[in-house]
C-alpha cells in the first residue's frame, strides 16, 4: 500500500502555494507598516512552557498537544500556539530591557494540535500572530485588532464581524468568578464532566463550553460587564472609542471569553459571516494578558496579541469567492530549432534569468510545435525562437504572444529589447 499524508495535514500544491505566498506577503507588509517585527522560534519547546503558559485546564494542554520524549529523555512538545514561545524568547533575550518599548513582534509558521480533523480544523496549521509587550494603553488594543481586520480587508473579505468583550482587571474578575460559582454550583450536576472540573479550575470557561451551550443557565449567567470596576469600564470604553475612530465596527458580547487565567481586559474574535462558510466561523482570536511574562520568569509586563490561521482565512476567501491577484506567466520562453541552437539556449536561458527575467525552455526534446504549446501553458509573454540559421547570423526571432507581432532582432540585443518591451 502506498503511504498517505497523516490525518489532519495537507499538502499545499503549486498553484495553491501562490495563494499562500500572497497572503503571507500581505501579512508581512502590514506588519512592516504597523511596525511589528518578525520573531522565529523553534517548532518544539520544553513541554513545561505550554503547560505553564497555556494552562493545565485548557483543551490544548489537556488533549491536543503532540508531546514526545527525545533521546535525552526530555519532554518536548510541538508548539500548539505562538504566544508562549514569543514570551519565552522575550524573557530569555531580556527584551523587556530594550530601549524600544513596547516590543512589537509577529510570527508566522506551523502549529500542531491533536484535534478531530474537520473543515477548518487541522492537526498542522499555520498561524500568523502578533504580540505587543510592554504597554497597557488601550490604543494598542485597537491597533492589534485593526491589524488583523486590515489583513482580511486588504485581501478582499467583506463579511467580517468583530466581537469584543472585557474580562476586566483582577478585582473585577474575582467578583465575577464568585458570581459564576454561585450561579452554576447548585445545578452543576446537569453539566458535562469538563464543566464540573471548570467550576473549580476556571469557571469562566464554562461559558465557552461547546457541549452545554444550550443549557438554560448559560443565558442567565452573570455577565462580566456587570462586574467591571471603574478602571476596567473606562479601559473598555477607550478601546471601543479607538476602534470607532479606526472605522472598525464591532459588537460587544459578554459571553466571549478566552480561556487563560492570564487574560484580562480586552478579548476579541473576528468571524466570517459569509454564507456557506460552515460551522466554524472564528477566523481570529486574541486578547490582552498579564502575568504571563512573570510566569515565564520575567518582570511584570502587560501584553496583547492575536492569532489567526491561514487555513481559515483561505476558507473564508473561498466562501466569499474572492479571486486573489496571482501573477501568472513568465517573461520569456526560449524555443530552439536545431542542435546548435538547442545547446546555445542553455546559456542564453541562464543569461535571461541572471538579467532578472523569468524564463524557461524545453527539456523534453519537443518539436517546435510542442515547444510553442509549452510556452502557452506557461503563459509566456514573449517567445524567442532561435534556429541554427539565426545563430549563424547572430539573430533571434522575438514574438509578442499577446499581439502576435514578430520581429527579428540581433541576438545580443535580446536582453535590452525585453527590458524595453516589458517595462
Ligand atoms: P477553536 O475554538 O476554533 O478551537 P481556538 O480557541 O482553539 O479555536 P486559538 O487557540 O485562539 O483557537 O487560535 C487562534 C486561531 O487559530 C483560531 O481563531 C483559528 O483561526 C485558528 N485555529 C485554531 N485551531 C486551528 C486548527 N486546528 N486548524 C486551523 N486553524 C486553527
Ligand atoms: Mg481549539
Amino acid at each position: 500500500m502506498s503511504i498517505q499524508i497523516p490525518r489532519g495535514t495537507q499538502d499545499i500544491l503549486p498553484g495553491q502555494s501562490d495563494i499562500w505566498q500572497l497572503i503571507e506577503q500581505k501579512a508581512r507588509d502590514l506588519c512592516k507598516k504597523y511596525q511589528y517585527r518578525e520573531i522565529r522560534t523553534p517548532i518544539f519547546e520544553h513541554t513545561e512552557l505550554f503547560t505553564r503558559s497555556v494552562g493545565d485546564s485548557t483543551d490544548i494542554v489537556q488533549k491536543e498537544m503532540y508531546t514526545f520524549e527525545d533521546r535525552g529523555e526530555r519532554s518536548l512538545t510541538l508548539r500548539p500556539e505562538g504566544t508562549a514561545s514569543a514570551v519565552r524568547s522575550f524573557v530569555e533575550n531580556k527584551m523587556f530591557g530594550h530601549a524600544n518599548q513596547p516590543v512589537k513582534l509577529y510570527y508566522m509558521g506551523p502549529m500542531f494540535r491533536y484535534e478531530r480533523p474537520q473543515a477548518g480544523r487541522y492537526r498542522q496549521f499555520v498561524q500568523f500572530g502578533v504580540e505587543a509587550l510592554g504597554s497597557a494603553d488601550p490604543a494598542i488594543d485597537a491597533e492589534v485588532i485593526s491589524l488583523a481586520v486590515m489583513l482580511y480587508r486588504e485581501l478582499g473579505l467583506k463579511s467580517l464581524k468583530v466581537v469584543i468583550n472585557s474580562l476586566g482587571d483582577k478585582d473585577s474578575r474575582k467578583a465575577h468568578r464568585d458570581a459564576l460559582v454561585n450561579h452554576f454550583q447548585p445545578r452543576i450536576g446537569e453539566f458535562c464532566a469538563d464543566c464540573q472540573n471548570r467550576l473549580r479550575t476556571n469557571p469562566l470557561r464554562i461559558l465557552d463550553c461547546k457541549q452545554d451551550r444550550d443549557h438554560e443557565l448559560m443565558e442567565t449567567a452573570p455577565s462580566i460587564l456587570d462586574f467591571l470596576n471603574e478602571d476596567s469600564r473606562e479601559y473598555f470604553l477607550k478601546v471601543q472609542k479607538y476602534l470607532t475612530d479606526l472605522g472598525i465596527s464591532f459588537e460587544v458580547d459578554a459571553n466571549l471569553v478566552r480561556g487563560l487565567d492570564y487574560y484580562y481586559h480586552t478579548a476579541f474574535e473576528i468571524m466570517s459571516e459569509a454564507e456557506g462558510f460552515g460551522a466554524i466561523t472564528t477566523l481570529c482570536g486574541g486578547g490582552r494578558y498579564n502575568g504571563l511574562v512573570q510566569e515565564i520568569g520575567g518582570p511584570e509586563t502587560p501584553g496583547i496579541g492575536f492569532a489567526l490561521s491561514i487555513e481559515r482565512l483561505i476558507a473564508a476567501l473561498e466562501a466569499e469567492k474572492v479571486e486573489l491577484p496571482i501573477a501568472q506567466g513568465i517573461d520569456c520562453y526560449l524555443v530552439y530549432l536545431g542542435d546548435e541552437a538547442k545547446d546555445y539556449t542553455v546559456g542564453l536561458l541562464h543569461e535571461l534569468r541572471a538579467a532578472g527575467f523569468s524564463a524557461e525552455r524545453d527539456y523534453l526534446d519537443r518539436k517546435i510545435k510542442g515547444q510553442f504549446k509549452a510556452a502557452d501553458r506557461s503563459h509566456a509573454k514573449f517567445v524567442a525562437v532561435l534556429g541554427d540559421d539565426e545563430l549563424q547570423t547572430n539573430k533571434i526571432n522575438l514574438k509578442n504572444m499577446e499581439t502576435g507581432e514578430q520581429t527579428e532582432i540581433s541576438l545580443d540585443s535580446l536582453i535590452d529589447k525585453l527590458k524595453e518591451l516589458l517595462n
